[in-house]
């Protein structure tokens, strides 16, 4: 399914007091914000209002709908009126669908002389809304909390973000990755527990052999690599002579490609320690795999790889860019520090500047031919790197905001695609910060999505979230993380 083929359920509270003609008004206006809302342009997917509910019947009926349509990727839940919470908790505590309550209002002012009773038992959502939130704390039910005038454009873009959240965690559910090879050996980081995310994070993470790639890439014919020859034509310019080696690459990545859909998988992982009966380490192979919406991890890392499947999936029709990432080597100028990131190849041309060049170098690490590569510089602007590691019983997801940066010399002699960024709040605290919270070396780096979305996600999939930002010190964070690592031992 694609990002915008989800729903949100719209379920507007009410209660039987008011007398027929107020709950007509109210699911009268319900439709009309469901219709507004569609027409804005500022939201993802659609929002379809469901009921004006009355009853407890109603609410726990609606949700268990919800619960079981695969195309509901969410509830919003308002109060126009009071809505009493008891006919709330059958609904809520059988909820497996993310939750938004929209905290807003129908009238945007006060009408000074129109002003009545009537008119405060009608439009009492500051009461209703209160109400509801209890019942909310009080079951302790994951939820999100968005407060503000329904037809601004900023409070629908942050419910259009939060859409785009609960999308990636209906798609996380689903998710397959698969691997080829093993982790890379001796690494800690890139490990984790496979039963543990089936169950938290729904991803089904298996491997296939290595061989069996190798065989399928020398099944590849000369036609299918002529056609997609022509499409990095197209889209990259040619620096290089050796055709041959870009051919093999083609080769590879066809074959990736036809593992991948005829198993259903959106994300794959693979290592230069296993690359027995290929000729190259797969790069612009991987990297154009990656700009048409694949999840990738380097040396064995599936975490990565799934994670960058689901922030692409959540950031789809955005035009910033997501990329498997890896914190390489710093410029530590006083007052003008920087991280550079790269990888030995596989870096997403979606977060290219410019039109990305192929070249083949020499690659010491693998010992395979010199392979084929896309080599850019990453386009400036706010970006955040995310980085889930397992930390034994529990998924921590921890979530750095950066300004990606023109990296500020050409590197002429670097042979891959570089990104350059300056860590909030500053380098320094931003990577004692990190390293504090075992942050991996691998992430994922995204123009698409921010903080807040991947705090809404972790929510949603009910894994610790860490957040890295402007106001963080490494002080704040250690305190921090030991208190949450007690909560999450008690959970
Ligand atoms: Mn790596």
């Amino acid at each position: 399914m694609s990002l915008k083929d989800y729903e949100f359920w719209f379920i507007v509270g009410s209660q039987y007091l008011y007398g027929p003609e107020v709950l007509e008004t109210v699911a009268k206006r319900a439709q009309e914000m469901a219709d507004t809302l569609n027409a804005s342009g500022n939201l993802p997917c659609k929002v379809v209002y469901k009921v004006t509910a009355k009853t407890n019947a109603e609410i726990t009926d609606t949700i268990r709908d919800a619960n079981h349509d695969e195309k509901c990727a969410g509830i919003i839940t308002w109060c126009h009126t009071f809505s009493p919470s008891k006919m709330w908790i059958n609904g809520l505590v059988n909820l497996q669908k993310p939750w938004c309550h929209f905290a807003t209002q129908y009238n945007r002012e006060i009408p000074n002389e129109e002003i009545d009773m009537d008119f405060m038992n009608l439009n009492q959502a500051a009461h209703g809304d209160r109400e509801h939130g209890f019942i909310g704390a009080r079951l302790r039910t994951p939820r999100k909390v968005i407060a503000g005038y329904w037809q601004d454009k900023d409070i629908q873009e942050r419910l259009g973000r939060w859409m785009r959240a609960a999308a990636g965690a209906a798609f996380s559910k689903t998710l397959k990755v698969m691997r080829f090879g093993d982790n890379m050996r001796e690494v800690a980081v890139t490990e984790g527990d496979k039963v543990e995310v089936q169950a938290k994070l729904g991803w089904q993470v298996n491997t296939w052999p290595v061989g069996q790639l190798a065989e399928t890439i020398n099944a590849v014919t000369d036609a299918e690599v002529d056609a997609l020859m022509k499409e990095y034509e197209s889209l990259y310019d040619m620096a290089t002579d050796n055709i041959e080696a870009v051919r093999y690459q083609a080769r590879e990545e066809i074959a990736i490609k036809k593992m991948l859909d005829a198993e259903g998988c959106c994300a794959f992982s693979n290592t230069f320690q296993d690359l027995y009966g290929m000729r190259q380490l797969p790069g612009i192979a991987t990297q154009h795999l990656l700009a048409s919406g694949y999840g990738y991890g380097a040396e064995g890392d599936w975490k990565v790889a799934a994670m960058t499947a689901i922030i692409k999936f959540m950031g789809e029709g955005l035009k910033g860019g997501t990329a498997f990432m890896e914190d390489y080597t710093y410029h530590l100028a006083q007052g003008n520090e920087y991280s550079l990131g790269a990888h030995m190849l596989e870096v997403c041309p979606s977060v290219a500047a410019g039109r990305p060049r192929i070249e083949v170098h020499y690659l010491g690490i693998g010992g395979k031919e010199d392979p084929a590569r896309l080599v850019f510089e990453g386009r400036e602007g706010k970006a955040v790197v995310v980085s889930l590691v397992d930390m034994g019983g529990r998924l921590r997801l921890i979530c750095q905001d950066i300004q990606c940066v023109k990296p500020i010399m050409p590197m002429p002699n670097l042979p891959v695609a570089r990104v350059m960024w300056q860590a909030m709040p500053d380098l320094k605290t931003g990577l004692e910060c990190w390293i504090l919270a075992g942050g991996a070396h691998h992430t994922v780096l995204s123009h698409d999505v921010d903080a807040e979305q991947m705090r809404d996600w972790a929510r949603m999939m009910d894994i610790e979230f860490v957040h890295i930002g402007k106001d963080t010190t490494a002080e704040s964070l250690e305190k921090d993380l030991f208190l949450s690592d007690i909560a999450w031992k008690l959970k």
